[in-house]
Protein backbone atom coordinates (compact mmCIF):
# COMPACT_ATOMS: atom_id res chain seq x y z
CA UNK A 1 0.00 0.00 0.00
CA UNK A 2 1.32 3.15 -0.95
CA UNK A 3 1.54 6.14 2.04
CA UNK A 4 1.01 9.31 1.46
CA UNK A 5 0.75 12.63 3.99
CA UNK A 6 -1.04 15.31 3.15
CA UNK A 7 0.00 18.14 5.53
CA UNK A 8 -3.05 20.43 6.37
CA UNK A 9 -5.23 17.28 5.57
CA UNK A 10 -7.97 18.27 7.86
CA UNK A 11 -10.33 20.52 5.40
CA UNK A 12 -10.05 22.48 2.21
CA UNK A 13 -7.95 21.57 -0.59
CA UNK A 14 -5.80 19.04 1.92
CA UNK A 15 -9.36 17.27 2.78
CA UNK A 16 -10.75 16.67 -0.57
CA UNK A 17 -6.93 15.52 -1.74
CA UNK A 18 -7.03 13.14 1.46
CA UNK A 19 -10.39 11.72 0.50
CA UNK A 20 -9.57 11.50 -3.18
CA UNK A 21 -6.05 9.58 -2.21
CA UNK A 22 -7.51 7.43 -0.14
CA UNK A 23 -10.23 5.99 -2.61
CA UNK A 24 -7.44 4.92 -4.29
CA UNK A 25 -6.17 3.07 -1.91
CA UNK A 26 -3.28 4.60 -0.24
CA UNK A 27 -2.51 4.94 3.29
CA UNK A 28 -3.42 8.57 3.57
CA UNK A 29 -1.92 10.78 6.69
CA UNK A 30 -3.51 13.70 7.93
CA UNK A 31 -1.76 16.49 9.18
CA UNK A 32 -3.86 19.41 10.94
CA UNK A 33 -2.22 21.96 13.15
CA UNK A 34 -5.61 22.56 15.92
CA UNK A 35 -8.46 21.29 14.94
CA UNK A 36 -8.27 17.75 15.98
CA UNK A 37 -12.00 17.21 15.12
CA UNK A 38 -11.56 17.99 11.71
CA UNK A 39 -9.20 15.73 11.18
CA UNK A 40 -10.97 13.22 12.57
CA UNK A 41 -13.91 13.31 10.79
CA UNK A 42 -11.25 13.25 7.57
CA UNK A 43 -10.51 9.82 9.08
CA UNK A 44 -13.80 8.63 10.28
CA UNK A 45 -15.01 9.09 6.70
CA UNK A 46 -12.21 7.28 4.84
CA UNK A 47 -12.43 4.17 7.32
CA UNK A 48 -16.19 4.16 6.81
CA UNK A 49 -15.79 4.22 2.94
CA UNK A 50 -13.18 1.47 3.15
CA UNK A 51 -9.84 3.16 3.36
CA UNK A 52 -6.85 3.97 5.63
CA UNK A 53 -6.42 7.36 7.28
CA UNK A 54 -4.17 7.92 10.45
CA UNK A 55 -4.89 11.63 11.84
CA UNK A 56 -1.21 13.61 12.71
CA UNK A 57 -1.17 16.27 14.72
CA UNK A 58 2.11 18.62 13.88
CA UNK A 59 2.67 22.76 13.28
CA UNK A 60 4.88 22.56 9.89
CA UNK A 61 5.76 25.96 11.47
CA UNK A 62 7.90 24.01 14.08
CA UNK A 63 11.11 21.97 12.30
CA UNK A 64 11.65 19.63 15.83
CA UNK A 65 7.83 19.08 15.18
CA UNK A 66 8.15 17.77 11.97
CA UNK A 67 11.24 15.80 12.62
CA UNK A 68 8.70 14.32 15.10
CA UNK A 69 6.07 13.79 12.77
CA UNK A 70 8.53 11.93 9.63
CA UNK A 71 10.26 9.96 12.17
CA UNK A 72 6.49 8.70 13.37
CA UNK A 73 5.32 7.87 10.96
CA UNK A 74 8.61 5.96 9.63
CA UNK A 75 8.78 4.02 12.61
CA UNK A 76 5.03 2.88 12.73
CA UNK A 77 3.89 2.48 9.57
CA UNK A 78 7.13 2.59 7.11
CA UNK A 79 8.49 5.10 4.52
CA UNK A 80 6.12 7.26 2.76
CA UNK A 81 5.62 7.22 -1.41
CA UNK A 82 3.68 10.93 -1.44
CA UNK A 83 4.26 14.08 -0.13
CA UNK A 84 1.46 16.80 -0.45
CA UNK A 85 2.63 20.10 0.60
CA UNK A 86 -0.40 21.58 1.06
CA UNK A 87 -0.92 23.48 4.60
CA UNK A 88 -0.64 27.11 4.05
CA UNK A 89 -2.10 30.13 6.19
CA UNK A 90 -3.33 33.58 4.50
CA UNK A 91 -3.33 36.83 7.19
CA UNK A 92 -5.88 39.55 6.66
CA UNK A 93 -5.54 41.92 3.88
CA UNK A 94 -3.80 45.10 4.64
CA UNK A 95 -1.38 47.32 2.82
CA UNK A 96 2.61 47.04 2.55
CA UNK A 97 2.23 49.94 4.67
CA UNK A 98 0.64 48.12 7.54
CA UNK A 99 3.30 44.91 6.99
CA UNK A 100 5.07 43.82 10.28
CA UNK A 101 8.26 41.77 10.69
CA UNK A 102 6.24 39.33 12.77
CA UNK A 103 3.57 39.07 9.98
CA UNK A 104 5.10 38.17 7.54
CA UNK A 105 7.93 35.96 9.41
CA UNK A 106 4.93 34.04 10.55
CA UNK A 107 3.54 33.32 6.44
CA UNK A 108 7.05 32.20 5.89
CA UNK A 109 7.18 30.09 8.58
CA UNK A 110 4.48 28.18 7.70
CA UNK A 111 4.15 28.57 3.80
CA UNK A 112 7.70 28.08 3.16
CA UNK A 113 10.05 27.31 5.58
CA UNK A 114 7.69 24.49 6.93
CA UNK A 115 7.28 23.16 3.51
CA UNK A 116 10.62 23.29 2.72
CA UNK A 117 11.60 21.01 5.52
CA UNK A 118 8.92 18.75 5.31
CA UNK A 119 10.64 18.55 1.86
CA UNK A 120 13.70 17.71 3.77
CA UNK A 121 12.32 14.96 5.95
CA UNK A 122 10.24 13.17 3.12
CA UNK A 123 13.77 12.77 0.84
CA UNK A 124 16.28 11.80 4.16
CA UNK A 125 15.42 8.32 3.88
CA UNK A 126 15.01 7.88 0.52
CA UNK A 127 17.60 5.01 0.60
CA UNK A 128 14.97 3.06 2.17
CA UNK A 129 12.86 2.46 -0.32
CA UNK A 130 13.57 0.59 -3.43
CA UNK A 131 15.00 2.13 -6.45
CA UNK A 132 12.38 1.21 -8.67
CA UNK A 133 9.82 2.77 -6.10
CA UNK A 134 7.88 6.12 -7.86
CA UNK A 135 8.52 8.96 -4.89
CA UNK A 136 6.36 12.48 -5.46
CA UNK A 137 6.20 15.54 -4.03
CA UNK A 138 3.27 18.32 -4.83
CA UNK A 139 3.60 21.74 -3.63
CA UNK A 140 0.17 24.08 -3.25
CA UNK A 141 1.58 26.84 -4.70
CA UNK A 142 -0.97 30.07 -5.75
CA UNK A 143 -1.80 31.88 -8.77
CA UNK A 144 -0.97 35.28 -6.97
CA UNK A 145 2.71 33.87 -7.44
CA UNK A 146 1.99 35.62 -10.67
CA UNK A 147 0.44 38.77 -9.78
CA UNK A 148 1.62 39.12 -5.97
CA UNK A 149 -1.88 40.19 -4.48
CA UNK A 150 -1.14 44.19 -4.25
CA UNK A 151 -3.13 45.98 -1.52
CA UNK A 152 -4.04 42.27 -0.09
CA UNK A 153 -1.51 39.80 1.11
CA UNK A 154 2.10 40.40 -0.60
CA UNK A 155 3.51 38.69 2.16
CA UNK A 156 1.20 35.36 1.00
CA UNK A 157 1.78 36.09 -2.50
CA UNK A 158 5.81 36.25 -2.28
CA UNK A 159 6.00 32.78 -0.14
CA UNK A 160 3.72 31.43 -3.13
CA UNK A 161 6.94 32.80 -5.38
CA UNK A 162 8.97 30.67 -2.71
CA UNK A 163 7.45 27.55 -3.06
CA UNK A 164 7.60 27.76 -7.03
CA UNK A 165 11.12 28.20 -6.60
CA UNK A 166 11.26 25.43 -4.27
CA UNK A 167 10.06 23.50 -6.74
CA UNK A 168 12.05 24.67 -9.40
CA UNK A 169 15.26 23.61 -7.23
CA UNK A 170 14.00 20.97 -6.14
CA UNK A 171 12.80 18.73 -9.05
CA UNK A 172 16.41 19.43 -10.63
CA UNK A 173 18.37 18.32 -7.71
CA UNK A 174 16.09 15.24 -6.77
CA UNK A 175 15.55 14.44 -10.32
CA UNK A 176 18.34 11.80 -10.82
CA UNK A 177 16.89 9.90 -7.52
CA UNK A 178 13.84 9.27 -9.19
CA UNK A 179 11.90 11.59 -7.13
CA UNK A 180 9.22 14.30 -8.84
CA UNK A 181 8.42 17.41 -7.91
CA UNK A 182 5.70 19.90 -9.24
CA UNK A 183 3.87 22.97 -8.23
CA UNK A 184 -0.23 23.21 -8.49
CA UNK A 185 -1.12 26.98 -8.63
CA UNK A 186 -5.07 27.04 -7.30
CA UNK A 187 -6.95 30.12 -8.36
CA UNK A 188 -9.78 31.33 -5.83
CA UNK A 189 -11.29 28.67 -3.93
CA UNK A 190 -14.20 28.29 -1.73
CA UNK A 191 -12.47 26.94 1.72
CA UNK A 192 -12.50 28.51 5.18
CA UNK A 193 -9.27 30.30 4.37
CA UNK A 194 -11.28 33.40 3.24
CA UNK A 195 -13.30 33.52 6.37
CA UNK A 196 -10.33 33.44 8.67
CA UNK A 197 -8.91 35.79 6.79
CA UNK A 198 -11.38 38.28 7.08
CA UNK A 199 -13.22 37.82 4.12
CA UNK A 200 -16.03 35.36 3.59
CA UNK A 201 -17.66 36.21 0.84
CA UNK A 202 -13.70 36.54 -1.02
CA UNK A 203 -14.52 34.00 -3.54
CA UNK A 204 -17.46 35.57 -4.74
CA UNK A 205 -16.27 39.13 -4.83
CA UNK A 206 -13.45 37.91 -6.91
CA UNK A 207 -15.51 35.90 -9.35
CA UNK A 208 -16.47 38.16 -11.68
CA UNK A 209 -12.90 38.77 -12.93
CA UNK A 210 -12.29 35.09 -13.61
CA UNK A 211 -12.67 34.11 -16.98
CA UNK A 212 -14.95 31.09 -16.16
CA UNK A 213 -16.98 33.47 -13.76
CA UNK A 214 -16.97 31.18 -10.68
CA UNK A 215 -14.46 29.96 -7.93
CA UNK A 216 -13.35 26.16 -7.48
CA UNK A 217 -13.90 23.84 -5.93
CA UNK A 218 -11.27 22.37 -3.79
CA UNK A 219 -12.09 19.03 -4.92
CA UNK A 220 -11.42 20.45 -9.02
CA UNK A 221 -7.43 21.28 -7.60
CA UNK A 222 -7.37 17.83 -6.07
CA UNK A 223 -8.07 16.14 -8.99
CA UNK A 224 -4.95 17.82 -10.62
CA UNK A 225 -3.01 16.69 -7.17
CA UNK A 226 -3.68 13.15 -7.69
CA UNK A 227 -2.60 13.18 -10.81
CA UNK A 228 0.97 14.61 -10.57
CA UNK A 229 1.26 11.61 -7.70
CA UNK A 230 0.47 9.01 -10.22
CA UNK A 231 2.02 7.20 -13.04
CA UNK A 232 0.04 9.15 -15.37
CA UNK A 233 2.55 12.45 -15.20
CA UNK A 234 5.27 10.40 -14.74
CA UNK A 235 7.69 12.61 -17.13
CA UNK A 236 6.77 15.37 -15.46
CA UNK A 237 8.46 17.42 -12.97
CA UNK A 238 9.42 20.94 -11.63
CA UNK A 239 5.92 21.65 -13.51
CA UNK A 240 3.43 24.61 -12.21
CA UNK A 241 0.26 23.83 -13.08
CA UNK A 242 -2.43 26.64 -13.06
CA UNK A 243 -5.81 25.78 -11.97
CA UNK A 244 -7.58 29.24 -11.59
CA UNK A 245 -10.60 29.13 -13.99
CA UNK A 246 -8.78 31.04 -16.98
CA UNK A 247 -7.54 33.73 -14.18
P1 LIG B 1 -7.72 25.99 4.79
O1 LIG B 1 -9.11 25.62 4.47
O2 LIG B 1 -7.46 27.21 5.60
O3 LIG B 1 -7.01 24.74 5.49
C1 LIG B 1 -5.70 24.88 5.93
C2 LIG B 1 -5.22 23.55 6.47
O4 LIG B 1 -3.84 23.70 6.80
C3 LIG B 1 -5.92 23.11 7.74
O5 LIG B 1 -5.97 21.71 7.74
C4 LIG B 1 -4.97 23.60 8.84
O6 LIG B 1 -5.07 22.84 10.03
C5 LIG B 1 -3.64 23.38 8.17
N1 LIG B 1 -2.55 24.20 8.68
C6 LIG B 1 -2.45 25.55 8.71
N2 LIG B 1 -1.28 25.91 9.24
C7 LIG B 1 -0.63 24.77 9.56
C8 LIG B 1 0.61 24.47 10.16
N3 LIG B 1 1.45 25.44 10.56
N4 LIG B 1 0.94 23.18 10.35
C9 LIG B 1 0.11 22.19 9.96
N5 LIG B 1 -1.07 22.39 9.38
C10 LIG B 1 -1.44 23.68 9.21
O7 LIG B 1 -6.81 26.18 3.47
P2 LIG B 1 -7.14 25.90 1.91
O8 LIG B 1 -7.88 27.04 1.36
O9 LIG B 1 -7.65 24.51 1.74
O10 LIG B 1 -5.66 26.01 1.32
C11 LIG B 1 -4.80 24.91 1.19
C12 LIG B 1 -3.57 25.36 0.44
O11 LIG B 1 -3.96 25.91 -0.82
C13 LIG B 1 -2.79 26.48 1.14
O12 LIG B 1 -1.41 26.30 0.93
C14 LIG B 1 -3.26 27.73 0.45
O13 LIG B 1 -2.30 28.77 0.52
C15 LIG B 1 -3.44 27.21 -0.96
N6 LIG B 1 -4.33 28.02 -1.79
C16 LIG B 1 -5.64 28.19 -1.42
C17 LIG B 1 -6.48 28.97 -2.23
C18 LIG B 1 -7.91 29.19 -1.88
O14 LIG B 1 -8.56 30.07 -2.53
N7 LIG B 1 -8.48 28.49 -0.94
C19 LIG B 1 -5.97 29.57 -3.38
C20 LIG B 1 -4.63 29.39 -3.71
C21 LIG B 1 -3.83 28.60 -2.91
P3 LIG B 1 -5.87 23.42 11.34
O15 LIG B 1 -7.28 23.75 10.87
O16 LIG B 1 -5.81 22.34 12.34
O17 LIG B 1 -5.11 24.67 11.73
Amino acid sequence: MKRVLVTGGSRGIGRATALQLAGLGMQVFVNYKCNQQAANEVVTNIIESGGNAIAIQCDIAHENEVVKMFATIREKYGELHYLVNNAGILFHKCTAEQLTAERINAVMATNVTGLLICCREFIKNRQNLAATQDAVIVNISSISARFGMPGENVDYAASKGAVDTITKGLSTELAELGIRVNSVRPGVIYTDIHSDAGEPERVDRIASNIPMKRGGKPEEIAEVVTWLLSDASSYMTGSIIEVGGGR
